[in-house]
């Protein structure tokens, strides 16, 4: 590294989405001769690529800032920028409450990255389209080297009652479906192997080519293994998308379909623009059609409103549907929402206790689910080895089950390999060579 050379942090929080802003972001600074370093301690730009899905999230930021003001105190010359949901939701008013942030920009303008930091008191906002990113070329500089994230469209046209993603990230706009095609092939050039296609909503993608005309010119390119995508909206998924699903051998029988409530009046509510029984229809048309698909799902515990008799209905689709995994949250009021101002809101202790029922159950469901695949064949992509346990590599399943293997001559990173699953533990599996 170069004396001169300018170096920065970038701390991320929140989802996938953010994760691959971050990689955007660093790929546009390292092509303008920043360089990352790995703490905030090394930096001259420091920044914060934040979440506002959860009033968790946001906790989080204000305390990593709250660290980040103390090592200004100590490095004046320090340059401090918000970027992602908080950065949009609170804009210039982030200068009032933390005089010593230098720059606010938000996911819509990740583009900017390198003129936004060249200045103070900067801050760089777009409310309504997408148009200007979705058309703008990025650098990325990714971390991994098997799998890679792929930006396919920016933005929600949803308005779940709940959600700020909307106001934050604004409306849709697709990628061309060329631009997607030529970074996929790039990346197959670098050896990447497997693919997972981003968007708020992925199959409500539309340009030239709608989501499935997408994963099936995707599934023609040479040197990718592997097609996931991530996330779907249960009213989006079609007969058409199944069918791609079926017959694409490159994409992975793995679908995470939010359902967020087992009861249709609270989904009612949040304005999810299906009922559980047209939601339960879909999964048992994905699974008549791919009978090995693994499911997983979001549910919020404690919504406005939500009675005891709708929680249990709740409990009664986990039991029903049997998903693979579930990520699972108490209902968090976002300001500028229109949950938020919902009458009914649920007595903190109670929603807590919903969620931990929920918790319990899925972890039996699970462990049940996995132990199913005891003794089954199963290919693993190798991602590398084991965090834990440098006698191992671990990989993922094409149901997206984490699995791991003893190390042996021949296996790499990247390598598509057959194992056969000897246990199954909660969240990860034991394989062996097959
Ligand atoms: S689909 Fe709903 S939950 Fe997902 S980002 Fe859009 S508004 Fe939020």
């Amino acid at each position: 590294m170069r004396d001169e050379q300018k170096k920065y942090y970038i701390a991320t929080f929140g989802c996938q989405m953010n994760a691959h802003d971050s990689e955007k972001m660093a790929g546009i600074l390292n092509s303008n001769d920043y360089k990352e370093v790995s703490s905030p301690k090394d930096a001259d730009v420091v920044i914060l690529n934040t979440c506002s899905i959860r009033e968790k999230a946001e906790h989080k930021f204000f305390s990593e800032l709250g660290r980040i003001k103390m090592l200004k105190k100590k490095k004046p010359g320090l340059k401090i920028a918000v970027a992602g949901c908080i950065a949009q939701q609170h804009g210039e008013k982030l200068f009032k409450r933390a005089s010593f942030v230098d720059c606010v920009i938000g996911p819509q303008n990740i583009y900017q990255i390198f003129d936004t930091i060249q200045h103070t008191n900067r801050f760089t906002l777009t409310s309504g389209g997408n148009e200007a990113i979705a058309e703008t070329e990025m650098p990325v500089f990714r971390k991994t080297d098997v799998s890679a994230l792929v930006n396919i469209m920016y933005g929600c046209n949803n308005f779940c009652s709940y959600c700020i993603v909307p106001h934050t990230r604004g409306r849709e706009k697709s990628r061309a479906s060329k631009s997607i095609i030529n970074e996929i092939l790039g990346l197959t050039q670098k050896g990447y192997k497997e693919v997972t296609l981003l968007g708020q909503n992925v199959n409500s993608y539309m340009s030239d080519l709608d989501f499935p005309e997408l994963l099936a010119e995707i599934n023609k390119i040479d040197g990718i293994s592997r097609i996931r995508f991530v996330t779907s909206h249960p009213k989006d998924l079609s007969e058409k998308l199944i069918k791609i699903m079926k017959e694409a051998e490159k994409v992975c029988e793995h679908l995470h379909l939010p359902l967020q409530s087992g009861s249709t009046k609270i989904l009612g509510l949040m304005n999810r623009k299906y009922s559980y029984e047209e939601y339960a229809l879909k999964v048992e048309l994905l699974r008549k059609n791919i009978p090995q698909i693994a499911i997983t799902t979001d549910i919020i515990a404690g919504f406005p409103q939500e009675t005891d008799y709708d929680h249990a209905l709740t409990v009664k689709a986990l039991k029903e549907i049997s998903f693979d995994g579930i990520f699972a949250f108490k209902f968090s009021p976002r300001k500028g929402t229109a949950a938020a101002l919902m009458e009914g809101r649920i007595d903190m202790a109670v929603g807590s206790e919903r969620l931990q029922q929920i918790l319990d159950l899925q972890n039996e469901i699970t462990e049940i689910k996995n132990k199913e695949l005891e003794g089954t064949l199963q290919e693993l992509l190798i991602e590398g080895i084991d965090e834990k346990d440098s006698r191992l590599y671990t990989g993922r399943t094409r149901t997206n089950k984490i699995a791991a293997v003893p190390k042996a001559d021949g296996i790499q990173k990247g390598l598509l390999l057959n194992v056969l699953i000897k246990k199954a533990n909660r969240h990860s599996l034991d394989a062996v060579l097959a």
